[in-house]
């Protein structure tokens, strides 16, 4: 075995391979031959194992040399774990506590070691099965603040920032990856996509209006050369694990520095997505609660986002731009400037949610939340929906303003 050498793990072989990795032996026990391992990967992308030996247990991630989801014929760049291992180690400190801890990084083999998230379930299949978690929202509103005004120049100094845009801008694959699949493949008969049957009339709907095709690549061209930040990049309910009570942000291979609504606008598109999926899994009498409970965590999502920028804004404000010197040094407040922001971001969350709600259902890479449907009918009724608010949504995001109108649009596609 020849260590400075890339292979993938198998499971027969990782316990023999990692057997000196201090991290993984000094947590669950030194000795192989007691270590259990399960390949659980269940993304689109990587390998993932969870190893149990008698002390306790570790995550084994490793990128693969192309896209799981597809096969070798597509090769993505081993380096993007060193990415994610360099986006991890920035949340953790950004906000403490929301992402696994990092262990151990092997750059050769592209993995990561990290804690082991249990009993937590990836939350699109929580919200698939009906169930709730108890301060969601908050804890993500708080973390896309946390990690949007901290890691932009609000807070950092200009050299830093601009050395660690530097860093990230290596990154160039995966963005590559949201750039077509996300932004521009639902817009028109890209090759992989797909869509369910009998959506066609809504899918010309939307490939034939340039106006809304316009909007997007202006979004498109906001996500790709601002640099306002550093986003998670996959910010979906697909990358989130949570029990009942606790929740976690994994997977931020996909980071990169982009605009501060972007995650958000991610995030709120998933929730709206387990909304309009709702009815087929649901029993009636079940339904409406739910579908409400949703509404109520995207409600939350923004509340807390925004009252945690203002928090930062008030206290943390050691970065370049905005500075003091200009407003509370001249007896000014700058609270009308952050609310000025504030509404650009939403602005920015709004369209970026509408473009993931397409793409979810028209470019590679569905959702389970609407996969999962086996009545073509039914799946093709609630896709509707989604693809007509999502429309709704890029064409209005300038004007949507509050929380509440983007909760009524979503109560009245839901009814159609
Ligand atoms: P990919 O980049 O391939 O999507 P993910 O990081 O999303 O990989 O991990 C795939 C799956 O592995 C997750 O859906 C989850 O079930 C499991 N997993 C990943 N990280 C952890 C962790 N830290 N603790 C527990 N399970 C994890
Ligand atoms: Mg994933
Ligand atoms: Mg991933
Ligand atoms: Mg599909």
């Amino acid at each position: 075995d020849n260590p400075d050498q890339y292979r993938p793990l198998s499971p027969e072989e990782l316990a023999e391979r990692l057997s000196t990795v201090p991290a993984i032996a000094g947590r669950i026990g030194s000795d192989p031959a007691g270590w259990q391992v399960k390949e659980v990967g269940d993304g689109n992308l990587n390998l993932v194992f969870i190893v149990r030996g008698p002390k306790g247990s570790v995550i084994v991630k490793q990128a693969l040399p192309y896209v799981r989801l597809v096969g070798d014929s597509w090769p993505l760049p081993l380096y993007r774990a060193f990415y994610e291992n360099h986006a991890l180690v920035r949340q953790a400190r950004r906000d403490p506590g929301a992402v696994p801890e990092v262990y151990h990084f092997d750059e050769t083999q592209a993995l990561i070691v990290m804690e082991f998230l249990s009993p937590h379930k990836i939350l699109r299949r929580k919200l698939i099965d009906g169930e709730t978690v108890g301060g969601l929202g908050g804890f993500l509103g708080r973390f896309c603040a946390r990690t949007a005004f901290r890691g932009s120049e609000l807070s950092m100094k200009s050299a830093d920032k601009k050395a660690d845009v530097g860093l990230f801008s290596g990154n160039v694959e995966i963005p590559a990856i949201t750039e077509a699949l996300v932004f521009t493949d639902p817009y028109y008969g890209a090759e992989m996509n797909h869509h369910t049957e009998g959506l066609d009339p809504v899918v010309s709907g939307l490939r034939s209006d340039a106006r809304l095709k316009a909007r997007v690549q202006r979004l498109l061209m906001k996500f790709a050369s601002n640099t306002e930040t550093m986003v998670h990049g996959d910010l979906h309910s697909g990358s989130i694990m949570s029990t009942s009570d606790e929740s976690k942000v994994i997977d931020p291979e996909f980071v990169q520095y982009g605009p501060m609504g972007f995650d958000l606008g991610m995030l709120v598109a998933n929730f709206l997505m387990a909304y309009f999926s709702q009815p087929a899994h649901r029993y009636p009498s079940e339904l409406a609660g739910y579908q409400d409970w949703l509404l109520s965590v995207i409600d939350e999502v923004f509340t807390e986002f925004e009252a945690e920028f203002r928090r930062l804004w008030e206290t943390e404000r050691t970065g370049m731009l905005y500075p003091a010197a200009l407003f509370e040094d001249q007896g000014q407040s700058s609270a009308d400037a952050c609310a000025a922001l504030l509404a650009e971001i939403r602005t920015d969350a709004h369209g970026f949610c509408g473009i993931e709600m397409h793409r979810r259902t028209l470019s590679l890479a569905h959702n389970a939340d609407f996969e999962d449907i086996e009545d073509t009918v039914l799946k093709r009724r609630l896709e509707a929906r989604n693809l007509e608010m999502g429309a709704e949504l890029v064409r209005t995001s300038e004007t949507l303003g509050s929380t509440e109108r983007l909760l009524d649009l979503a109560r009245r596609f839901n009814a159609k």
